[in-house]
């Protein structure tokens, strides 16, 4: 069994990971920006069922200082860094979010040499990965890289492509023997563990609750936030992961449609305010005119954006829950903890 730096143990994929890690047998620390948000990361533990939660050692480090992380990384065999800014709205300056991602992972990867930790598992993104690219029926894979000058890029999707980058750039030049692999989940879905989930969650919130009244013609790829912590887990320890980088997204591509239609057919009536109908795309780029929140959308209208899961099932024996599956545990989990009364 090892021990395992989490970054980011108060979010939505790095709770999960924490947990899997601790069934899995192994130690963990985690950092938090501030202690102040430990008990209730603790508590989505508890809600996730994470065996000796109490055993979590709990560092205060945040990404735009060199402050906390070499006590963060003493001791770990492996670095699972999962933090990284993942705002729900733009930033008013794009540097918000680029800088934290770029200039934190630099500061994690550094205190994991210095510390002589084996491998360092970077949480990227498909936006690192699909985007920039304009209209192309073309499936995505490990190949592929955003083009951060290209159309619809905003400034979260180019933090995630720059701290990536920044990341190979430093392991291949100064790297000195440290392990680098990156997992790039597309939309995380899945059970929510507290009322402070992810943004990607407000999609189900939105239609749970009537904020959604009608489907925007948007596809998104998903992936189980359990799915996405389990291949984190399955890149942390196969040898043949070092270097490689993996997608990690349940099939093709899933409407907004469809996701309301499968919220329907599987919560019934706490299902009843999901959209039954969709939105044209000429009427949303209207009224994005006069929308802030709107314009966000407007280029992802009609936009598909296929990917390939081959790598890591192949490589690395991975096999995530469906679409469906996933959509409907966020929702289940957000009816359960009472997270949808308005
Ligand atoms: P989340 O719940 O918002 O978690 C983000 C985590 O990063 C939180 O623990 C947050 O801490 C931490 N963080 C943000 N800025 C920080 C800073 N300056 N210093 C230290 N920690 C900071 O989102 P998530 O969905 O779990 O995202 C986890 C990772 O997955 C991120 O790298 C994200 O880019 C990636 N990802 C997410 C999705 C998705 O659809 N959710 C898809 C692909 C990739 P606080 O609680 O203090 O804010």
């Amino acid at each position: 069994m090892a021990h395992v730096l989490v970054t980011g143990g108060t979010g939505f994929l790095g709770s999960h990971t924490i947990a899997q890690l601790l069934t899995a047998g192994h130690t963990v620390t985690t950092t938090v920006r501030s202690l102040t948000r430990r008990s209730g990361a603790e508590r989505m533990l508890a809600e996730a069922g994470a065996p000796h939660a109490d055993g979590v050692s709990w560092v205060e480090a945040d990404l735009t200082s060199d402050r906390g992380w070499d006590r963060a990384v003493a001791g770990a065999d492996y670095v699972l860094h999962v933090a990284s800014p993942f705002p729900g709205a733009r930033p008013k300056n794009e540097d918000e979010v680029i800088v934290p991602a770029r200039d934190g992972a630099l500061r994690v990867l550094r205190a994991a040499r210095a510390a002589g930790v084996r491998r360092v598992v970077l949480t990227s993104s498909f936006a690192a990965v699909g985007y920039g690219h304009g209209a192309t029926g073309r499936r995505f894979d490990e190949d592929d890289w955003t083009r951060t000058d290209g159309p619809g890029v905003s400034a979260y999707v180019k933090s995630k492509a720059v701290a990536e980058r920044a990341a190979w750039d430093f392991v291949g030049s100064e790297g000195d023997g440290l392990e680098l692999t990156v997992v790039n989940p597309v939309g995380i879905f899945g059970p929510v563990l507290g009322p402070d989930y992810s943004a990607s969650v407000r999609i189900i919130h939105a239609m749970l609750t009537g904020g959604m009244r009608a489907a925007p013609p948007i596809w998104t790829n998903t992936v189980d936030v359990r799915d996405a912590a389990d291949l984190h887990l399955r890149a942390m320890t196969a040898p043949e992961a070092a270097g490689q980088r993996y997608l990690a997204l349940a099939g093709e591509p899933i409407s907004f449609q469809q996701i309301a239609l499968a919220l329907r057919a599987r919560l019934g009536e706490a299902a009843a305010e999901a959209p039954t109908g969709s939105a044209p795309a000429w009427l949303l780029r209207l009224l994005a005119v006069v929308s802030p929140a709107l314009r966000e959308t407007v280029p992802q209208l009609g936009v598909v954006r296929r990917a390939s899961h081959a790598k890591a099932r192949k490589e690395l024996d991975w096999s995530p829950r469906s679409n469906e599956d996933a959509v409907v545990a966020t929702a289940e989990s957000l009816v359960r903890l009472g997270l949808v009364s308005g």
